[in-house]
């Protein structure tokens, strides 16, 4: 019965009438404010009334209901969404509500056992909605650190005790190791779990194993995203570097190529280093082509992360990119800068600790970020410790906080710098709202089609602040890493006030999951050698079974140096690799009379053994023997 009267007046709502505004016929009105809706360029005065969590009308006549906000002078917009919120935890999650934020979500580092995981925050209560994505890089902890034990679902909160734990054996398998067809397949089986439990995408982080991960076991991991039309949020392989061959934008290229095959979505994380601009035109072109892809950034000339990033190594930090430790890794904790040998003795000691980048390069390019479409912000937020390494309880004073400014100013500090470069509100808002939303929504997801937009029907997520006032207050300085922003008075989540007058409220928690509906089944298919011969060469019919053992050996007997090719009983194949040079194995297939073939058969190569596949076979990376920088380094 209550359903059917709420669906009645949800229907009279849509159909925009608002008469039926009699005394207490809303949950909550918001009277007064410049109410400014992204999608439909809806801006003017207006109130809002708010029933059953969802905006019910918008109208310029009067309506009361059991709660009241006044927000003249403010302006009333969708609730901020922030894909990019390491810090999952209560204190970190106050500090984001003070900047506006109505979702946080982790979708660069996601989360392992993601039924778990938000079973776990379903029964704690969550100030704001609440998401994952499927780790990709702690499945890998899983499977090529199996000595950490792991308890429960891990996500970025709980995740650096156990990459600690990981790196204690001297060698961190989930970073350095390159996978066999077999550790590929565990990995995947992980990560289309997680997705089959509803995550909403596919974390992905290169950089931090750029020696590791090889670029089939990438393009692997955005094809398991792809079979669900899930997107894959990318850290990508060379954020950060200048250096040619390194360049940032070639590790962008290759999950974008993946992505652009797999008609996969793809969220490019942080877009804020060098080649953005590359990066962001190519992204403009996608989407022009109607592909489904989109970047975020954080408004700051500098970067935090934790000191073991592979990047961060002095050969490639100091000694390729050209960086000096003193200038640019800055330790919130101990408020100072590191010399090279402190950093590499930090690092050894304490691999998940975290430190700040400076990079003052950066700063011409900020104003510039304020004003690329459908680049998002987001804040790349960390978890606040104390200095025994524990997390920041709720209740923790603001100064308290040791950690990059972001985690507290990141989106009240856009809307500033959007007032003193005249960028246009309504496209800010779009940058900390709507354009989230609508490419999260395009892959399906329904808690995004609902958010991100101030509009009769949708989810009453909504941030209310004012635009002459509105700035961040963190500063880098020691004690001011978390001071909140101000101007932002009031935040909406799910129509229940979570932030009154600039105060969050204590045990409001109506945060609701963003989350597929659970599967029945997994999408997971096994990279299987054989069936990749038969799908990616000519032969069809008779399957041959590629003999590992026979092209090991043959590949050393082509070895010249270890076989004369005159001397009498050695292999010669009849087909030598110059021909094969100058025609396409398709050509050469074709040539040939029946039965059909392929260069696997041996079909080709009538004396000795086979021509050894791994000359071109792209995916013999996989057939080779785990040779791996893990075993190298454990041999040193
Ligand atoms: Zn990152
Ligand atoms: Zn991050």
């Amino acid at each position: 019965m209550r359903t059917a009267i709420s669906f009645i007046f949800y229907a009279l709502a849509l159909m925009g009438i608002s008469s039926i505004g009699q005394a207490q016929d809303y949950d909550l009105v918001i009277t007064g404010g410049r109410v400014m809706d992204p999608e439909t360029m809806y801006d003017s005065v207006a109130n809002v009334g708010i029933k059953n969590g969802r905006i019910a009308v918008i109208t310029k006549e009067a309506i009361a209901g059991k709660d009241e906000i006044d927000a003249n002078g403010l302006v009333v917009a969708p609730g901020f969404i922030d894909t990019h919120v390491h810090g999952v935890d209560p204190f970190l999650i106050k500090l984001r509500l003070r900047d506006g934020i109505t979702t946080a979500m982790d979708l660069e580092a996601g989360a392992i056992r993601v039924g778990e995981w938000y079973e776990q925050k379903a029964e704690t209560g969550w100030q704001v909605n609440y998401g994952t994505n499927a780790s990709h890089p702690i499945a890998r902890l899983l499977v090529h650190d199996p000595e950490v034990e792991v308890v429960g679902p891990v996500d970025f909160s709980t995740a650096p005790k156990y990459l600690n734990s990981a790196a204690a054996d001297g060698v961190a398998g989930w970073s350095t190791t390159r996978d066999t067809v077999e550790t590929m397949n565990a990995v995947s089986r992980l990560v289309d779990e997680d997705l089959r439990q509803g995550a909403l995408g596919v974390s992905a982080m290169p950089a931090y194993m750029a020696r590791g991960l090889t670029t089939y076991a990438l393009f692997e991991a955005q094809r398991v995203g792809a079979r669900y039309g899930r997107h894959t949020a990318v850290h990508t392989r060379f954020h950060l570097s200048s250096a040619t061959p390194t360049e940032a934008a070639i590790g962008f290229d290759e999950v974008f190529a993946n992505a652009a095959v797999l008609g996969a979505p793809l969220l490019v994380l942080h877009d804020n280093g060098y080649g953005w601009w590359e990066i962001e035109e190519k992204l403009q072109l996608a989407r022009a082509r109607g592909m489904n892809m989109w970047s975020e950034y954080f408004p700051w000339a500098s970067g935090s992360t934790i000191i073991s990033a592979d990047f961060l190594r002095p050969e490639i930090w100091a000694d390729t990119y050209g960086n000096k430790y003193e200038e640019t890794i800055y330790d919130p904790q101990l408020d100072k800068f590191y010399t090279r040998e402190e950093f590499v003795e930090t690092s050894k000691a304490e691999p998940a600790r975290n430190i700040v980048i400076i990079m003052k390069w950066r700063e011409p390019w900020l104003p510039l970020w304020l004003s690329v479409p459908h680049m998002t912000v987001a804040s790349d937020s960390i978890s606040g410790h104390r200095p025994d390494g524990s997390l920041l309880p709720w209740g923790a004073d603001y100064s308290e906080y040791a950690g990059h400014p972001r985690a507290a100013g990141n989106h009240a500090r856009t809307l500033r710098l959007a007032r003193e470069n005249n960028v246009p509100l309504m496209f800010s808002i779009s940058q900390l709202s709507y354009w989230a939303a609508k490419h999260l929504g395009d892959t399906g997801l329904q808690a995004m089609k609902d958010r991100g937009r101030l509009q009769v029907g949708k989810v009453a997520d909504i941030t209310i602040f004012d635009p002459e006032t509105v700035t961040d207050n963190a500063t880098y300085k020691a004690g001011e890493h978390g001071l909140p922003s101000t101007g932002i008075p009031y935040v909406i989540v799910n129509g229940t006030v979570v932030v009154r007058d600039s105060e969050v409220l204590e045990d409001v928690k109506p945060g609701q999951p963003i989350r597929f509906p659970v599967e029945t089944e997994g999408r997971f298919e096994p990279v299987d050698v054989n069936r990749w011969i038969n799908n990616n060469t000519i032969s069809r019919r008779a399957l041959p079974t590629v003999d590992d053992m026979g092209a090991t050996k043959a590949l050393e007997q082509e070895d010249p140096q270890k076989t004369d090719p005159q001397k009498e009983g050695a292999i010669r194949p009849k087909i030598q690799r110059d021909d094969l040079q100058r025609r396409t194995l398709i050509e050469y297939a074709r040539a040939q009379s029946n039965p059909p073939g392929n260069a696997h058969t041996g079909l080709f190569f009538s004396e000795g053994p086979p021509m050894p596949h791994s000359l071109f076979c792209p995916i013999h990376r996989m057939l080779e023997p785990a040779i791996t920088v893990r075993a190298e380094m454990a041999q040193k």
